[in-house]
């Protein structure tokens, strides 16, 4: 199994499809994995303009 990257809201997923935004424009190339539990209480999350628990990827390529 592999982990892809959204594109755009960074999600990550091992589906062919972000669950989160819908989209198909997924990368297999990214960097860091961001686990966000409470995305009100975290700054990176904020920065990143997180505002959904899950997992994202820090960087896509
Ligand atoms: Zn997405």
């Amino acid at each position: 199994m592999s982990f892809k990257a959204c594109r755009l809201c960074k999600t990550i997923t091992e589906e062919n499809q972000c669950p989160n935004c819908k989209s198909t424009d997924l990368s297999e190339d990214f960097e860091g994995i961001l686990i966000v539990i409470d995305p009100e209480e975290s700054q990176i999350a904020k920065k990143l303009k997180i505002s959904k628990e899950g997992q994202y990827a820090l960087k896509t390529r």
